[in-house]
């Protein structure tokens, strides 16, 4: 996605009509383009796609869940075994294709009650079952002290002892931009910060209504299919949204494993190794109703409290305060009644009444499969040839593009950096891993608005921004 390629694909998407344009720059609007560009190249068949992303890439879901790619050990407890299967099948092909983004993770279980004991050997044999070949699919049921060796810092009062298994972690942010590049590079124009603000349709297809928000332009976008993948924005999905938040702490792990946890009302927690050189704990996630809008989400004092009282449950002698905070939405397919945490993670795709195909519900970990999916529904309408046509779970991503050396270069060369939000979350992936105070936001905004040509009015607008948007809406209470 090199710099210049933004102009050029405004340009084009104002001016070429297209077969397919995707709203949504998450990893499901990502994985989709990225499919159906590999299927067109490989089939030698033509066919125009475009994508549009209203903010920075992965400002969504995307860009602030736990970084896991797991089966997802509680959804077990619901007795949902073909989505824990489907995901640990995911699981594996990921690890295929991305290993420099996907890592495995070692997990300690820890448990107070001789019935866990029990109970989580049952479920880690049916997780192993169900990742069948997988070197990651075997665990161990520990004692309490090979427990603390594993984690001295646990300080669980009626320590029984632990389980040790595998999942993954994943390069979230870094996996979304290496499928966007893999679709640029096959022919996607893709252009951030452009929002689709409205959308009809005439005898010739849809006509899109976009905003740049870096140049400050309207125009319209023709193209024969839609394809919503706008998440937690989708319109008339009926989408129960769930808020999820996590604090970040300095690390206060001192083994190499993630600690994952059930509290008394049986919702797990997870204590994650976070940052790039694991200086980091993340501690999450909450799971509550959110009533006010996909635009306005921040945690609450209720979940901060309820993170931090696990905090001092499990690891009593951590002493340290959050240095950091995040919370997304969770746009679940699933009935508004009953618990958020036992709502289920499957997935829809679907066309609307008026032909909108739309991807929703889901996990980060099951991204390929469901943009397969997708991208077989979208061949079958306009483009029949490529319909089955496989390539994703067999075609390595590439790595990100990041700069040798200058990194704030390397973001605006190659990953379209626009904003100061791109170099703190995207380029940078660290943008919720420190207080940003003003001199740093000063410094970053200085170089990057020295490449760009700003003004120190569009220096201050982009720190407002960040301080407004970013900082603001998610203090560390
Ligand atoms: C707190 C939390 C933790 C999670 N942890 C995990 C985990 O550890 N593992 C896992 O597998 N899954 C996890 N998930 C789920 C996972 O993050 C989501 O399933 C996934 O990221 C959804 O991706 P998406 O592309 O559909 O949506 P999003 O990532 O939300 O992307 C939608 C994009 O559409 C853009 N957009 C919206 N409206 C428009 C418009 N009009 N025009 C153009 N663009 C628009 C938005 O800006 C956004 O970037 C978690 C979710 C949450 C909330």
């Amino acid at each position: 996605m090199e710099r210049e390629s933004r102009a050029r694909n405004l340009e084009r998407l104002r001016t070429e009509p297209l077969d397919v344009l995707l709203l949504g720059g998450g990893i499901n609007g990502a994985g989709t383009a990225r499919d159906l560009a590999l299927r067109a190249h490989a089939a030698s068949h033509p066919l125009r796609i475009g994508l549009l992303e209203r903010g920075r890439f992965a400002s969504g879901a995307s860009g602030r869940n736990s970084h896991l790619i797991h089966g997802g050990l509680r959804y077990l407890k619901y007795l949902q075994l073909n989505l824990v299967r489907e995901a640990l099948r995911e699981r594996a092909v990921l690890l295929r294709i991305a290993p420099h983004l996907v890592r495995p993770l070692a997990f300690l279980l820890p448990f107070e009650h001789s019935l866990d004991r029990l109970r989580y050997a049952a479920g880690l044999s049916l997780y192993g079952l169900f990742a069948r070949g997988s070197a990651l699919g075997r665990h161990r049921m520990l004692p309490a002290p090979e427990a603390l060796r594993i984690e001295p810092a646990l300080g669980l009062a009626g320590l029984r002892g632990g389980a040790e298994f595998h999942d993954c972690t994943v390069d979230a942010v870094a996996m979304v931009l290496a499928n966007l590049e893999d679709a640029a590079t096959h022919g996607v124009a893709i252009a951030n910060h452009c929002q689709a603000l409205s959308w009809r349709r005439d005898h010739d297809g849809w006509i899109v209504d976009a905003e740049d928000h870096i140049g400050g332009r309207r125009f319209a976008i023709r193209a024969r299919k839609l394809v919503d993948a706008t998440g937690a924005w989708m319109r008339g999905a009926g989408l129960r949204l769930v808020r999820g938040s996590h604090l970040v702490y300095p690390r206060f792990l001192q083994g190499d494993h993630a600690v994952c946890w059930f509290d008394e009302r049986g919702r797990i927690l997870f204590f994650l190794p976070w940052g790039r050189e694991r200086e980091l704990t993340l501690v999450g996630t909450t799971e509550v109703d959110h009533d006010e809008g996909p635009d306005k989400v921040a945690m609450s004092h209720a979940e901060a409290a309820y993170l931090k009282g696990a905090v001092a449950r499990v690891f009593p002698s951590a002493g340290v305060r959050p240095v950091g905070c995040f919370s997304a939405l969770r746009p679940l397919v699933a009935a508004r009644s009953g618990s958020a945490s036992a709502a289920s993670r499957r997935h829809h795709i679907g066309n609307t009444p008026q032909g909108v195909l739309q991807i929703s519900g889901g996990k980060f970990t099951t991204y390929r499969l469901m943009s397969e999916q997708a991208a077989d529904q979208v061949a079958a309408e306009i483009a029949p040839p490529l319909e089955g046509i496989h390539l994703t779970a067999a075609q390595p991503l590439p790595g990100s593009n990041p700069a040798a050396g200058d990194w704030i270069a390397g973001a605006i060369d190659h990953q379209m950096a626009q904003r100061l939000e791109d170099l703190l979350f995207v380029a940078g992936c660290s943008g919720y891993e420190r207080p940003w105070s003003r001199p740093d936001l000063e410094e970053l905004a200085l170089a990057m608005g020295a490449r760009l040509g700003w003004d120190n009015r569009r220096m201050e607008d982009e720190i407002t921004r960040i301080e407004q948007q970013i900082c603001r809406p998610e203090p560390v209470p």
